[in-house]
Formats: C-alpha cells, structure tokens, sequence
C-alpha cells in the first residue's frame, strides 16, 4: 500500500520529461516529448517521454515511468533506492522511506552477486540435458545466464527481478528428488512475488505471454517468439498480478498457456480472476495441441508455436463449463449465464457460432439466444414451501450486512437497509440530495467498509471527487482547491484516496441506461473489488438513458422496476437519486410528499424506502438574513419505509464543508 502511494505520488507530483531533460536534450513531437536515448547508443530520437509520465524506448525498448527512470539511470536496483533518491532532489515527501532498509538491501545485493558469480560454468552433462530439451546456447547461456553447481549436480538457473536484478536463484537437479529447489527466501527474493523472465518480457508493447515453468519461459525464447514471464506455480498470486499491472501498459494482450493438464486447466479460472482484479488488459487462453504437455513439450515436438490455438477467456470457460454438465439443457443454462455476462457482442457472436455447431441447431436461433432475451423458466419457478422455508432460514441465518446511513436518527427508524432493496431519494434542485448521498457513500466506504459503485450521470468524477475530499478532511471547496493547486498530498488525503481506490469506482458517463448500470456491477465484481459490490448509487434518475419506444412516464416506470429486478438479481443496495420539478412551490426548500414520487414515474411501487430531502434556506422568497439563520437546517422525510416507522428527521448541514450530520 504504501509503496503504491508513493508511486502515485511522484507520477502526480513530477514531470518526467523535466527529469529527463537533465540528461537528454528533448523536442516536443505531437503530444509526446522525444530525445536520443540515454540507454543506448542512439543517433535518431527513438526515446519518447509521454504526457502520463511514462517512457518508451523504440530503439532498445526500455520502458517504464518515473521510478524506473531514475532507477534505471542511476543504476538502482529497486524501487525504494530511487524514491530515496526522488525524495531528496525534488523535496518529495515519501512515506516511510527507510534509509537502514535501503543500504542494507543494496548490501545483500552485493553479497548475492559475489555469491553467484563462481556458477557459470559449462559442464558436459548439464549441457546434454539442455540440449536434449531442445535448447541452444544462445538462449540458455547467453540470454538466461543457466549456470550449474557441481556439488549439487543441478542446473542453476538465476532468478531476476524485474529490474533484471539478481535476486535469488532455482537449483534444477539432474538426477535427485525433488527436482528443484529455490534460494531461502528474503526480502529480496520472494518467489510468490516475482515473474521468472518479467525483466526482459515487462518491455513489450503489445502481447504478454503467462507460463507455468522456467523452462516454459526459455522455450518461448527459444522458439523466437519471446515477451514471456513464469509464476512459477499452478497459481498466480495477487502480487504477481499486481507487478503485471504496474509495469504492462493497458493495450498489451495478455496471454495464459496453461500446462496442457487437467490441474493446468483447472487453475485457468482462478488465474483470469486474479489477473483481473488488477490488469486491465485483455486476456487469453493459449490452447496446446493434444499431447503436448507443455510449451517446452512444444519446442521438441514436431508442433510449432503456429499449432497453437487462442481462446478469449470467456469463450474458453463457457467450453470448459459446457463440458462439466451432464445434460444438454444445463448446457443451456451455462450458455446463457456467459452470454449474460458477456458485455462484446462479437465474443457473443463467435461463441454462438460454435454453440450452434455444437448443439446442431441453426445459427440464427441460437444468436438470438445468446443475445440475452431471457424468458422465465417457468418449471423451475412455481415453488415448493419447502423450498420457500429454505429460504426463509436461509436469510434469517445468513446476518445479512446491513447498509447504515451513518445518521444515527435515520438509521434508529429504517434500523438500517439490506441487500436486495431499493432506495430512492427525492429532492429538488437545491435540495443538496447529491451532497446527502455523497455523504452516505463516504460512510458506506470509510466507516462501513462496503463496496460501492457511484453511477455519476450528472457530476463528472473530477467533480466528484473534491466534494468526497471535503467531507473527508472537514475543508471548504476554496481549501481544497488550493491543496491541489499546490499539490500537497496529506497523509489525510492520501488515506481517503486509498479508501475509495480499493472500495469504490466511478462510472461518469452521462448515457448510461439502467443495463449499463448493471454491467457496471458486473464488472466490478469480476474484476476490481475482492468482496462483490454492496451498494450502488445512481445520480440521478432523469438522466438515465430510457427505452425511447414507450412514452416517458413508462419507460421511468420500467426503468424504477427494472432496479429492484437488479438490485435482487446481483443482490445489492441500489440508491436512485431523483429530481422533483413541479409539486409544491419553493426550490429546495419545498416538502415531498407520495405525490411528489408520482411527477417521476411509478417509482414509489418499485422502492423500499422512499426518502424526501428539503432545505428551508434555499427557498428564492427568503431575504438574505432569513436564509442566513437556517442555512444549516436540512430535513430528511422517510415517506415510505417497507419494513415501520416513517417520520422526519432534522439534520445539520454544514454549507462550508458539505458535512451532513445529526442535529
Ligand atoms: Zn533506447
């Protein structure tokens, strides 16, 4: 955590090409800086600075942002050594920067490098056995540096980090079990941690391909074909998906070649759901013809790499889900449950095309299956009390979280909200209904611990953002600006900022229809947070992007019941803001009452609670001293409350700090 604050830190606070400038003359070319380059010999301009602060290099290929720079640079050989550095030169406050922990890394460094360097000896046996695993020198020797231990009789494969640093080291015995052994683990060398071969593959720009093994990684160099790094077991860890994200720009294809195994195939799913949590890159599944084991299997058969088959994840688990059910009508169900979830229309396309040929039926039926009009399976949906019973216990069992609003009289009365439920809050314009929910997810977030998505169809996110920022550090908008306009990251801030990270996005896109919505959570699900999302608000309900079939009224309506239908189905809170215009005179400061829902569509059916906001202050006929004394005063109505009480509740609103709190 906090070294990825500091990496944000820096990349926000300094400019790499001034950085780079110190070394290198640049010119601006396009939107991008250009120079020689300061890591080869280059006579044309190939090193390119871009305006995200990140380098490429289309000479040598060196690539990376700030950090590598300077590390790069100056020779360091981690991350932490070039914060140091950064910190001192541009007078950057870095978290926890320890000078101890750094002299005595680079210490260890030395030590490895001593420790090491009596191993690169050639030996006739060990040369035999890479031979016969298909290998030349260049590869093993000159690229991959394989030495061999004589009193261990093992292959000796260095390992590196991603700096192409020296950090441990795999023993490969010829003739003994078990057959490898890693160095003692350290700070240094943390398996889990590292990609074998990450260091020459991290440079790639357009395709990243994932192996099981080391010599998997020194096969794909072997058969020319490169840009490849091994996690070095069945499973990639959450650290290793993370190293990929840091440094694999976005647009790069990411490539699983699993061991052509039964627990190779198995681990496929697991292994996509890590690397989406973290990269952002398309992912694929890299098929070896029957027989081949795996890739270094590959490089001695009579295959080569063009035998290879690749597969978008989604397809490929649909296949392998397909292939697990017993009868064709779960195979239908399996189908629809990828299509669902499948948000390309092409992907969808393709696995119709191959579902129709499996299934023998005509390709247009089953594209219209697969396009995702469901209709109700009706035997299975006429319930047994049996089954009802069961559900019954299964939810008073299951201590559902509830959803607290951290406003202790609103939450005596609803006695907290639930998953599967639905909440609209209604206000006019001035009502400060956006400042009420932002508060609401500033606590779901930082005191509740919940996932949320913000659906933002009005405030962008950089609009967003400061209103959270002032909740959060009790600041005027006026303060908050002008910490940014300094660019003064408080450990406060920085705290705020890794909260929302790991608990909340922002989809401010001002067209999103209700589905959007829901592929939204999709998403969030599958890739970004580790507990699936809790809570979904949406800002507000007259932007929403309508059936524009059915006349307005209706379409509101469908859309009102088209949240409790999403709310129960990816079983989550789901908060619809929306703006009432007409009942009742006086802006903001105008009461709700049940008509009030009516202006809007048939939403109060579709809600659980049905919430009303006004603030006396801002009514247009008040005179100034009169709004002055009631500028803090705020109301929340609870106008329908499925489960007791209904009442209002007096809140205090701070106008300064856009605090919402108890009276
Ligand atoms: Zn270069």
């Amino acid at each position: 955590m906090q070294a990825n604050a500091n990496f944000t830190l820096i990349n926000n606070k300094l400019n790499l090409a001034e950085i780079v400038a110190e070394d290198v003359q640049l010119k601006r070319s396009g939107k991008a800086m250009k120079g020689c380059c300061p890591f080869h010999d280059d006579s044309t301009p190939s090193f390119t600075v871009y305006r995200d602060n990140r380098f490429y290099c289309f000479g040598c290929g060196e690539t990376g942002d700030i950090t590598d720079y300077v590390m790069k640079r100056r020779g360091y050989g981690s991350p932490l050594e070039a914060m140091s550095e950064i910190s001192e030169r541009y007078g950057l406050e870095l978290h926890h920067i320890d000078m101890d922990a750094i002299r005595a890394r680079q210490e260890k460094k030395q030590e490895k490098r001593k420790e090491f360097s009596g191993y690169y000896a050639k030996h006739r046996e060990a040369a035999e056995f890479l031979k016969e695993r298909g290998f030349t020198e260049q590869t093993t020797a000159q690229t991959f540096h394989v030495g061999y231990d004589d009193q261990g009789h093992a292959l000796v494969l260095p390992f590196k980090n991603e700096y192409g640093e020296l950090v441990g080291k795999v023993h490969r015995y010829l003739d003994s079990d078990p057959k490898y052994k890693n160095s003692a683990e350290d700070d240094l060398f943390k398996k889990s941690e590292l990609l074998f071969g990450f260091d020459l593959a991290r440079k790639t720009k357009d395709v990243l391909y994932l192996v099981e093994g080391y010599f998997d990684v020194m096969a794909m160099h072997e058969m020319g074909v490169g840009k490849t790094a091994a996690y070095c077991s069945a499973q990639i860890t959450k650290e290793q998906a993370q190293l990929i994200a840091r440094h694999i720009p976005s647009d790069v294809k990411i490539f699983l070649i699993p061991d052509n195994d039964k627990s190779g195939r198995q681990q496929v799913r697991k292994n996509v759901q890590t690397l989406r949590k973290y990269a952002k890159q398309s992912i694929s599944i890299i098929s070896l013809p029957d027989g081949i084991k795996d890739v270094n299997d590959l490089l001695i058969s009579s295959y080569g790499w063009d035998d290879v088959n690749m597969t978008p994840f989604e397809k490929y688990l649909l296949f392998e889900d397909l292939d697990n059910c017993l009868e064709i009508t779960d195979e239908y169900e399996v189908a629809k449950i990828w299509a669902d979830r499948t948000q390309n229309s092409m992907l969808r396309y393709e696995m119709a095309e191959e579902l129709a040929k499996r299934w023998n039926k005509p390709l247009d039926i089953v594209n219209d299956f697969m396009k995702g009009s469901a209709t109700l399976d009706h035997d299975t949906k006429l319930h047994t009390a049996t089954e009802s019973y069961a559900a019954y216990v299964n939810a008073v069992q299951s201590d559902e979280k509830k959803i607290k609003f951290g406003l202790r009289e609103i939450d005596v009365l609803l006695k907290g909200l639930k998953k599967k439920e639905v909440t609209f809050v209604m206000g006019k314009s001035g009502s400060a209904k956006t400042t009420f929910i932002l508060n609401w997810l500033y606590d779901c977030v930082m005191k509740q611990g919940l996932n949320v998505n913000f659906n933002s169809l009005e405030l962008a996110k950089e609009a967003i953002i400061p209103q959270l920022v002032q909740i959060h550090m009790d600041m005027t908008s006026g303060e908050v600006e002008s910490q940014a306009r300094d660019g003064s990251y408080h450990d406060n801030l920085v705290e705020l900022i890794e909260a929302l990270d790991e608990k909340c996005r922002i989809a401010d896109e001002d067209a999103q229809s209700v589905e959007d919505i829901e592929n939204f959570i999709v998403t969030a699900n599958e890739s970004v947070y580790d507990d699936p999302v809790d809570v979904v608000f949406v800002d507000y309900f007259q932007y929403l992007k309508l059936n524009n079939s059915i006349n307005r009224y209706e379409a509101a309506s469908e859309a009102a019941r088209e949240f409790k239908a999403i709310a129960k189905r990816q079983n989550v809170h789901v908060v619809v803001l929306t703006q009432v215009n007409r009942a009742t005179g006086g802006g903001g400061s105008g009461k709700m009452t049940m008509e009030s829902a009516k202006e809007t569509g048939a939403i109060e059916e579709s809600s659980d609670y049905l919430l009303g906001l006004y603030r006396p202050a801002s009514d247009p006929h008040l005179q100034e001293d009169e709004a002055q004394a009631v500028q803090h005063d705020m109301y929340c109505q609870v106008l329908k409350n499925r489960w007791g009480a209904t009442g209002e509740i007096p809140l205090y609103f701070d106008f300064f700090t856009k605090r919402i709190k108890n009276m």
